[in-house]
């Protein structure tokens, strides 16, 4: 059974697997909870997750991360927009930092050319948001994808050298000082200015909303305490006319116009017998006696009876003296007896209880009664009187914040009203409102100054950042182009704008001291160089011409000979003049030193070559010492009798002349005997047969008995030839 192995490449897959996966958990929990603004604004922070992704991974792996994270705000939001607009967003992202572009860059391409139009598209399409709130909603969806994206690229600037190095799948960006830096601010800025941004308007919202809560509470709670005082007011008017109602229908309808011309509240009010037959009604023009009306079936009349005590109907529409939507308000009366008579009732215009409201005409009021339906409400808010109360409370308004309410009964993604409701005294509620869209619109207001202010700040750090940049580089390239040049041959480095960075001056400085000394020792170098190649050169030609000398004598050496002997016999053969070759030997030699001393012999045979040198003195006549005592002489154009005559001159010369002087101070007299050749350069062109022809002729000289010179004349040999 052989173990199984990860390979290099699948232990790459699953790593990145695991990479990929755990970012996106990471969003993906981020994602649950976006931080809310305000209105329907949220800021969505998890899809930073995706970015970092997206600059060391892979297209699939991108995908899978942003799929996990944007899974996070699915679940928040409850729609799936996100998968459209943030999956779009690292499709493209990371396919432009494939083609070398900063993600940061990349993704604000991505927010204004697809990202905002398909946000706005989204929004109206999929999104059942006013559309009063679209243009605000867009914009701050492209800024949050700025600031994830500015987010995550300081954490990818932040983050150890080569992390995730080893999964890398996106190219390193190559960049100079001047975007490095300028990518570096615009992220900084983009984060700091937009961080202090939300900071900043998110507390003022919080300062205008509990300004809004306390106004809202004290309106209310006042309000409501005219609500009550004004109901109580009308009950007690119907309660104590009820008491002291005269009984005879002429005397009620007296009194009843009198009452209702002091209760104005009132728009009608009625007597009825306690049959429900109404006796007498005010205004006196509505009810003339004649015709027979009841209210035995209504509430008003029947809980009265039945109970005795006094008591107030919810909303209903008027009969019999107008349709208006009335609130009835009755109590019993008494006869002589003490008995019921019959009720009094008054009708109380609902309309009126709005005109109450003279403390703060800004808020709208709705009044509902105890079954849910509208006593009355500000026209503003559109509710008709009786109508359902139909409307989506989206926050209860509490001690500590205040309550928001929509118009309708699903759910809707921003508020149309702030809301504080009281309940009064006859479990109605009082609902106090301010419309949202203004304050929404005050806040739109400020943070697009907001981000007016921050692009303004943007655009000049990035600016600055390329200043400061330039102000850093455009020295430093001046410096190298200085350099390089002078590197050509120009020898001063000329001096950097006073403006530059004074590290940069020093380096300047530091550059042209290395430059001169490097400068001065190039100059020595060369003048030793020179001087060397001189001598060399001298010691080149000394060499040479030892090389062709003997070093004892300083005759030329057989070497010289083998070269010079070819050119001699071809001047010979063209110039048609005799060459003569005639070797010397020493006589009895062996015996000079074996009697005087090495020393003594060598002397000897620098004299003797002084000698030879001094009787052919011509350019032309060559001396080779050709062994140890045995001298070889080549002497061109001596015809055969000049030879004969000088070479025996020689002979003489040297016997007469003392080479050199023996220890004891006697001078040493030698001889010499010479065998030698004369004859064109037909003779031979190897050297050898003349050496050998020479040499005979010396062997000859030496058996005639030495100190003479065998010569022989070879021209005319040729000649018969
Ligand atoms: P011959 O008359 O037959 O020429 O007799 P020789 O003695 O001159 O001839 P031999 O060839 O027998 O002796 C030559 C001697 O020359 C032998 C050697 O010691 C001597 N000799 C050769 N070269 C040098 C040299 O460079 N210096 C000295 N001092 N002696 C040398
Ligand atoms: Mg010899
Ligand atoms: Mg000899």
């Amino acid at each position: 059974m052989g173990s199984w192995r990860l390979g290099a490449f699948d232990r790459l897959v699953w790593q990145r697997l695991l990479a990929a996966t755990t970012l996106g958990l990471v969003g993906f929990l981020l994602n649950l909870a976006p931080i809310p603004l305000f209105s329907n604004i949220q800021l969505v922070l998890g899809n930073i997750v995706i970015v970092i992704c997206a600059s060391r991974l892979g297209l699939g792996w991108v995908l899978w991360c942003a799929f996990l994270a944007i899974s996070g705000l699915y679940l928040a939001w409850g729609h799936p927009v996100g998968y459209l607009l943030f999956g779009l967003e690292a499709l493209c992202i990371t396919l432009m930092r494939r083609r070398g572009w900063y993600l940061l860059y990349a993704d604000l391409a991505y927010w204004l050319v697809l990202g905002m139009p398909l946000t706005a598209w989204a929004v109206n399409a999929l999104v059942d948001l006013p559309p009063e709130y679209t243009p605000f909603t867009v914009l701050k969806q492209g800024f949050n994808g700025l600031l994830y994206c500015s987010a995550a690229s300081l954490l990818l600037m932040l983050s150890p050298r080569g992390w995730l190095r080893t999964l890398r799948q996106q190219p390193i960006l190559v960049r100079n000082f001047r975007q490095k830096l300028s990518h570096a601010v615009f992220a900084l800025m983009i984060l700091a200015l937009f961080i202090s941004l939300l900071a900043y308007t998110g507390h003022l919202m919080r300062i205008q909303q509990n300004l809004l809560h306390e106004r809202l509470t004290e309106t209310g709670e006042r309000i409501a305490l005219q609500y009550e005082r004004y109901f109580q007011q009308h009950v007690d008017v119907v309660t104590v006319a009820g008491e002291w109602l005269p009984t005879t229908a002429s005397a009620q309808r007296a009194r009843l116009s009198q009452l209702h011309a002091r209760n104005p509240g009132f728009i009608t009010m009625l007597v009825t017998d306690n049959e429900g037959d109404v006796l007498a009604a005010a205004p006196g023009a509505l009810f003339d006696g004649t015709r027979k009306l009841s209210v035995a079936s209504r509430a008003y009349f029947r809980q009265v009876m039945a109970t005795g005590t006094p008591y107030v109907s919810g909303v209903l529409q008027g009969r019999g003296f107008g349709q208006d939507p009335i609130v009835a308000i009755s109590a019993p009366w008494f006869d002589h007896q003490g008995q019921i008579g019959g009720i009094i009732e008054g009708s109380l215009d609902v309309k009126r209880l709005l005109e109450l409201n003279d403390i703060n005409p800004a808020v709208h009021l709705v009044v509902i009664d105890d079954r849910e339906h509208v006593v009355t409400a500000s026209e503003q808010t559109g509710f008709a009187p009786l109508s359902d109360w139909r409307v989506n409370i989206m926050r209860e308004g509490s001690d500590e914040q205040i309550g928001l309410l929509s118009l309708g009964v699903a759910a809707a993604p921003v508020a149309d009203y702030f809301q504080h409701s009281v309940t009064l005294d006859n479990d109605w509620q009082l609902y106090i409102l301010i419309p949202y869209r203004p304050f929404a619109q005050r806040a739109e207001r400020q943070f697009l100054w907001g981000l007016g202010l921050l692009s303004l700040a943007l655009l000049i750090s990035v600016f600055l950042a390329q200043r400061l940049s330039r102000y850093l580089t455009w020295p430093l390239e001046l410096l190298a182009k200085e350099v390089a040049q002078t590197g050509d041959g120009h020898t001063v480095m000329r001096a950097l704008p006073r403006g530059a960075a004074t590290e940069i001056l020093l380096l300047r400085d530091q550059l042209a001291h290395q430059r001169n000394a490097i400068m001065q020792h190039q100059d020595e170098l060369e003048g030793q160089v020179a001087a060397r190649t001189q001598e060399l050169a001298l010691a080149n030609k000394k060499l040479a011409r030892l090389a062709l000398r003997d070093g004892l004598t300083g005759a030329y050496n057989r070497r010289h000979f083998n070269q010079t002997f070819d050119s001699a016999r071809q001047y010979s053969l063209r110039s048609h003049t005799p060459l003569v070759l005639a070797l010397l030997d020493i006589d009895h030699f062996k015996a000079i030193n074996d009697s005087h001393g090495h020393l003594v012999g060598d002397d000897c045979l620098k004299g003797l070559v002084r000698v030879i040198g001094e009787h052919f003195s011509r350019q032309n006549d060559l001396l080779v010492r050709y062994g140890g005592e045995e001298f070889l002489l080549l002497l061109p154009q001596l015809p055969y009798a000049s030879a004969r005559e000088q070479l025996d001159a020689l002979r003489l010369k040297v016997a007469a002349t003392p080479l050199t002087t023996t220890e004891q101070g006697l001078d040493l007299l030698v001889t010499i005997s010479i065998g030698a050749i004369v004859a064109s350069g037909h003779f031979s062109d190897e050297p050898k047969d003349w050496l050998n022809a020479a040499d005979k002729l010396l062997y000859q000289a030496k058996s005639e008995g030495r100190d003479s010179l065998c010569i022989q004349d070879c021209t005319f040999e040729l000649s018969g030839i």
